[in-house]
């Protein structure tokens, strides 16, 4: 199993789909060291849903690793409508995105196709880029009348049905979790998700509402807040300061924004996830070419290993594994590259900001002599998560983290955090017997072996205090 030897401290997030969904291929990617599974609900219907989620728990439980799962909703999404056949658009062709359809003056003979955004008239404006199928087709629009606008094509292509659309620049004035969403996110509380991912989030408020969706229906999972486009830069660091962790959903920011642009954001996500202590998940292409080839590009290699440089908490597979030939190869590409990145130099983090008061001092100080300690690793006692997310959030620069949980819940969700190796263990009123009790787990497990070092961050409720410590033992 992926966990002996050298510890991997960043995550694997892989998409389910039709190369990865059997029990069988489940079976491989989780021993291979997947942390979480991502269910993408723009093509998932409800009973695919609800069979994977009970397939991922039984093959989990099986091969006794749990993993995570993680509902990426949809989100607002502007489409094209239906077209009786693909339009073959050339250069230079003058062509109309109507908002009602068969309401144009009848003697035009431009040709057309419907929106499902009635109001992009008034949001969009002349001069403003359309791209239609993800950025595949570009049009600039020349003009707007009541129900349609008028564009020019700039890149050509066939258009065919419900091709999705990026306006570049634009204020999309639509709900950030819609009805869909509501309905996908109930099945998936109903099977216990972990996560649910928010598509196309354009600020802090759009993270309150699901929030309060989450409460209202009694769901613990965490939110992960995709950043898609340029209103979401905008509002990066409101965003990542609502969110409990983030997507740098390089797919549609790499249609939404300047193409150039890309690096220099996932930089700034990541950083300001740091300096929040908030998890980072980077996505999309991380091995695009290993859809279709056994290994990946030199290039696909060099920007995995910088999220890694970066401290990013998860890389994340899409097509690779929905799609892809290579599935459990693209885990073990991840896992390799991963373990020798991180082996790399040392990196200064800042103080994250989610850690308030004392707690922070005390964190730091396991940490600094985790750091110091050679071979050394940190243990901690989290219920809810909090204790093992502050260490992770200050990166510690070889210890992984050992983080004993007395729930389910928060085993899983603690799989996206950066360095956290998540154990379920009954927490007990006295602390001690709780540290005992870990390390005969530990070691009977074969995570550690006698003479090993262990930094204890404790935080546990006991029947009528907290105890805040950090104490240095050896496994004996
Ligand atoms: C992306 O755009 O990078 C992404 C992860 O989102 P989706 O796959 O849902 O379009």
């Amino acid at each position: 199993m992926a966990t002996t030897s050298t510890p991997r401290r960043t995550k694997i997030i892989f998409t389910l789909g039709p190369a990865s969904q059997s029990e069988e291929m489940l079976e491989k990617l989780i021993l291979a060291g997947a942390d979480v599974a991502r269910l993408n609900m723009a093509h998932g219907n409800h009973d695919w849903t609800r069979a994977v989620i009970r397939r991922i728990r039984a093959v989990s439980q099986k091969v006794g690793r749990e993993i995570a799962i993680m509902m990426d909703i949809k989100g607002p999404e502007i489409r094209t409508g239906d077209v009786a056949a693909p339009i073959e658009l050339k250069v230079g062709e003058i062509f109309d995105f109507t908002v009602k359809p068969g309401d144009r003056e009848s003697s035009e003979e431009i040709r057309s196709v419907n929106v499902n955004y009635q109001d992009l008239v008034n949001d969009i404006h002349i001069g403003d880029i359309v791209l239609v199928d993800s950025g595949l087709m570009r049009f600039e629009v020349l003009d707007k009348k009541d129900n349609h606008i008028r564009c020019k094509v700039l890149t050509p292509g066939a258009l065919s049905s419900r091709r999705h659309i990026n306006l570049p620049g634009v204020k999309v004035n639509l709900p950030s979790f819609t009805e869909k969403d509501r309905l996908d996110t109930l099945v998936g509380i109903d099977e216990g998700i972990d996560f649910v991912a928010l598509s196309f989030v354009r600020e802090a408020k759009d993270i309150v509402q699901l929030r309060a969706f989450l409460k209202e229906h009694k769901s613990h999972a965490k939110i992960i807040a995709k950043i898609e486009d340029q209103t979401a830069i905008a509002n990066l660091d409101a965003i990542i300061k609502e969110t409990d962790s983030l997507m740098v959903a390089r797919g549609d920011l790499g249609i939404e924004c300047p193409l150039e642009d890309l690096p220099v954001i996932q930089r700034r996500a990541v950083k300001s996830c740091l300096q929040h202590g908030k998890p980072v998940i980077i996505a999309t292409h991380t091995l695009e070419s290993m859809i279709t080839s056994p290994v990946p590009t030199r290039a696909e290699i060099t920007d995995v290993a910088n999220a890694v440089y970066e401290k990013a908490d998860c890389v994340m597979l899409s097509g690779e594994t929905t799609v892809g030939k290579y599935p459990l190869e693209c885990v073990q590409t991840l896992d390799k590259i991963a373990r020798r990145i991180e082996q790399e130099g040392p990196f200064e983090v800042p103080d994250p900001k989610s850690i308030a008061g004392d707690k922070i001092k005390v964190l730091k100080s396991a940490v600094l002599l985790a750091n110091q300690v050679e071979d050394s690793a940190l243990l901690t006692f989290t219920r809810l998560g909090n204790m093992a997310g502050g260490l992770a959030a200050l990166r510690p620069a070889k210890a992984k983290i050992f983080a004993m949980t007395n729930t389910l819940e928060t085993l899983r969700q603690l799989r996206l955090m950066r360095s956290v190796e998540p154990f379920l263990l009954p927490l007990e009123s006295d602390p001690n017997l709780s540290i005992e009790k870990a390390m005969e787990l530990l070691s009977r497990e074969g995570h550690v072996k006698t003479g090993d070092k262990l930094i204890v961050a404790t935080d546990i409720l006991t029947s009528d205090h907290l105890v805040d410590s950090v104490q240095l033992r050896t496994i004996r």
